[in-house]
């Protein structure tokens, strides 16, 4: 039975995630860290970690707690750092304020470091709790668990349809089919995953910008194109915004990339288009913690089948647009049903007048 320190120990976390949540859409390529210290069950100090270079929450929350740190509780929401990075270990300025206890939600994900801040803190002869709200914690940091544990991104497939599944007209004649509310909460996990990829027949058929146009402190997305051969031109809306724009291409000798976009070349698969396994290990090298995939039909199945898909964001227009309009996805060589495509719902809600449905892939044998 959890005792008394622990229920108040989650009360505390709870407030930490929370914290942690305001860094949801400017942390990247860092974690999202929330911090709250407490002595006698009251907070005299919390912060989060809001942008690379700045402060750590740790390193916030302690500033604001002044010399009422010492003998508090601390309740962090990941592994309090131990090496040099932007700026110095949050470990050492915890052992320098001498608080009494550190509750930490989830170890560092990092397999090179994961437990060594906190082994460095029990050295120095602070108590240690692990994993107080550890699912939740590990949720908010998918994208950076992912990289670290993986190498590359975490990988949301969005896709929009007909309640019957379609896409488009035959014709090719397609135009938002969902309504103003869903294209809103598009921005929203735009501006959450900080990074956007699309194709170039995506680019050339529809020309969109892909970007955040929401009220409040939102980041434009890094624009990320797949485009092997380099059909895209310098005039493309994708390219007019966003940190960084990447265009990663299978053909090295094609012709050098508009202004401000910078060009990677990326193996080929069998079928001659840029491999997406190769191309999610090069954004994990590129520090890229979460990529939201916005494309056609095409690309779309390719993401499905390549097993490199975690979750998919499904909204469905109350509509019908019949047998001949065209698919969610391609899925080339699905003939047997044991090949399908296994989801499991995690959410399901109305957003406006469309149902938005959020599914993660069933990884592992079929
Ligand atoms: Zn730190």
């Amino acid at each position: 039975m959890a005792g008394a320190d622990h229920v108040l120990a989650r009360s505390f976390m709870a407030r930490a995630l929370r914290l942690a949540e305001q860094g949801k859409a400017s942390t990247h390529p860092n974690p999202r860290v929330g911090c709250v210290i407490a002595r006698d069950g009251v907070i005299v100090g919390e912060g989060f970690h809001r942008r690379a270079g700045e402060a750590h929450a740790e390193v916030l929350a302690l500033r604001a707690a002044g010399g009422k740190a010492e003998g508090a509780e601390v309740y962090v929401t990941l592994e309090p750092c131990a090496h040099h990075g932007r700026t110095p270990p949050c470990v050492d300025a915890l052992i320098a304020a001498r608080p009494r206890r550190v509750w930490a939600a989830m170890q560092d994900p990092n397999p090179l470091v994961a437990g060594k801040g906190l082994d460095r803190l029990r050295a120095a002869g602070i108590e240690v709790e692990v994993g107080t709200l550890g699912e939740a914690a590990a949720a908010l940091n998918r994208g950076f668990i992912s990289r670290m544990s993986r190498g590359r991104p975490w990988v949301t497939l969005k896709l929009a349809a007909s309640l019957d599944g379609r896409t488009a007209m035959a014709s090719g004649e397609s135009q938002w089919i969902t309504g103003a509310a869903a294209r809103a909460d598009v921005h929203r996990l735009r501006g959450e995953a900080g990074a956007v990829l699309t194709s170039s027949a995506t680019v050339l058929a529809d020309d969109p910008r892909l970007s955040v146009r929401l009220d409040g402190d939102w980041r434009q997305p890094d624009r990320i194109v797949l485009d092997t051969h380099h059909r895209v031109p310098s005039t493309a809306k994708v390219w007019a915004e966003g940190a960084r724009r990447l265009l990663l291409s299978s053909d090295a000798a094609a012709a050098a990339p508009p202004a401000g976009v910078e060009a990677l070349t990326v193996a080929a698969d069998a079928s001659g288009q840029v491999d997406l396994h190769a191309a999610m290990d090069l954004l994990g090298r590129l520090e890229i913690n979460e990529v939201l995939v916005e494309c056609g039909p095409r690309l779309a199945g390719a993401f499905l089948q390549s097993g490199l898909t975690d979750e998919i964001v499904l909204y469905l227009a109350p509509s019908l647009l019949g047998h001949e309009a065209q698919p969610l996805a391609h899925l080339p060589g699905m003939v047997r049903l044991e090949q399908r495509v296994r989801l499991k719902p995690v959410d399901l809600r109305l957003i406006g007048e469309d149902i938005r449905v959020i599914a993660v892939l069933e990884k592992g044998e079929p």
